[in-house]
């Protein structure tokens, strides 16, 4: 659920470059890298429609160049892909320079669509003997990527200790055994890695979640993409520091929590945690889809909240929140859809407010049922919600539909914390079946085409570039 990468969107930007990667990996595991004369892709459906905007184009050209979007110096992002469209040279791989002209060799079929799912992208080479090559990927959300006529998934082949397809499965497990949420999912994480590498993998996610968070904070300015959508993490976090001197991130933490706890100034502390990582998320900055990028500020925002204003502030307890948060997203990824290309905003910032929700409640001492309940509670009043960014940029709403998601997570957590589940009406299951019959039911201008809604009903004016 958690995977650290570059923004603005984990099934845009992400998915597709990692698909790059996939695809040349590929043709030098057939020994046809050094073949290659030249090649196009194409974007289908939704990552035509609003690949631009969400940098999928220059996602595609990073990853054909073997870069990693773990590693890769984002600073840098501009430069390379300038120079690619100056030169018209792309070195596959980083091995093999072929011509490449971006402008010309990456089209937008923004009126085809593939029927598996609408992120497709097809990757078409000619080779220097001028026989043809053609691989198609989907990126189904949350930066996970499958090439088309792919069997059977990782997880498929190997047996965990407590099987989870549905809430109720994970329920069952938690009763049967008098575990936690977080305890369940360690002990199936150990299926495929020791525990202390888990909590290691862990501890990275939160170190760059938090990074991001305070790199957010410190960064003024406009956003790229042309809407000049002024960032206001930064000046939010000086209004709340009052002119209080900090260092680093540990200083700040401990400035931040000086300052008490004043309902709107916890609420604003939220606010501007939230608005930081999607404003580095929009400005191509290093993030962690959670559960995608569009949604990437609810859990580090609801975390860093319990770490700054409750108990939070331990290796065990980030450890445990993190885990209790990825169980809930895979199991709306299983029962329904994380990618809002096919279910609408709720797949993502619905999806990412349950998760927040449900870490945040079994971390603050909630049963298993609360803590089910909670993220129960927080899809209940994300069902329905579309997704139309404006100008194709993950922008507006997204930025601010974090901050909401976040205090929906927290509300989610204390209702559920000052609830009995028994009298509760609606299930987990429930509800995830209702968000995926609601996914089917949405037309499709609202999943992420920037078809419909605020993306049309908002005048604009982007320059082409
Ligand atoms: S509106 Fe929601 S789903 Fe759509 S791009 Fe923005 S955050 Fe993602």
């Amino acid at each position: 659920m958690f995977k650290i990468g570059v923004g603005p969107s984990s099934s845009h930007t992400l998915g597709p470059w990692r698909a790059a990667q996939r695809f040349t990996d590929s043709l030098q595991q057939k020994n046809i890298l050094q073949q290659v004369k030249s090649m196009e892709v194409l974007l289908y459906g939704s990552l035509a429609k609003t690949g631009i905007g969400h940098g999928t184009d220059v996602a595609v050209q990073l990853g054909l160049c073997g870069n990693d979007p773990v590693s890769f110096d984002v600073n840098n992002i501009t430069a390379k892909v300038q120079d690619i469209k100056q030169m018209k040279k792309l070195v596959l791989a980083g091995k093999h320079e072929i011509d490449f002209n971006p402008a010309e060799d990456i089209e937008f079929l923004v009126s085809e669509s593939l029927p598996f799912h609408p992120n497709a992208l097809t990757f078409l080479v000619k080779l220097e003997n001028d026989d043809t090559l053609a691989e198609t990927y989907y990126s189904i959300g949350g930066g996970f990527v499958v090439k088309e006529g792919e069997g059977k998934n990782f997880e498929d082949e190997v047996t965990l200790p407590f099987p989870i397809n549905t809430a109720d499965e994970l329920l069952h497990w938690c009763m049967k055994t008098g575990m936690n949420v977080s305890d369940v999912v360690m002990e199936n994480e150990n299926t495929w890695r020791s525990e202390t590498e888990t909590k290691q993998g862990l501890l990275n996610i939160w170190r760059v979640m938090k990074e991001c968070i305070y790199q957010g904070c410190h960064t003024e300015g406009i956003l790229p993409g042309g809407l000049n959508v002024k960032r206001r993490g930064a000046g939010l976090n000086k209004k709340l520091i009052n002119g209080n001197s900090y260092s680093d991130y540990n200083t700040w933490l401990a400035t931040i929590r000086q300052g008490g706890n004043d309902f709107k100034y916890i609420l604003d502390w939220v606010s501007c945690f939230a608005l930081a990582v999607n404003e580095e998320n929009a400005s191509f900055g290093r993030v962690v889809t959670a559960p995608t990028n569009g949604a990437a500020g609810v859990i580090p925002a609801v975390l860093q909240y319990y770490i700054a204003f409750c108990d939070g502030n331990t290796d065990d307890k980030i450890i445990q929140f993190l885990l209790t948060a990825s169980e809930v997203g895979s199991i709306f990824k299983k029962g329904a859809t994380i990618s809002a290309a096919m279910g609408g905003c709720q797949a993502e910032i619905g999806v990412s407010s349950a998760m927040a929700a449900s870490a945040l409640t079994e971390c603050m001492g909630g049963t298993q049922r609360q803590t089910l309940m909670a993220a129960e509670i927080a899809m209940e009043h994300h069902l329905g919600l579309t997704c139309d960014p404006i100008g194709g940029l993950v922008q507006i709403p997204c930025i601010e539909r974090n901050t909401m998601g976040a205090i929906k997570a927290i509300t989610a957590c204390q209702l559920a914390l000052q609830s009995t589940p028994d009298y509760a009406k609606v299930s987990l299951d429930g509800v995830i079946k209702t968000m995926w019959d609601t996914a089917l039911d949405m037309n499709s201008k609202y999943k992420e085409t920037s078809d419909g809604g605020l993306a049309i009903n908002v005048p604009i004016s982007l320059s082409e570039c």
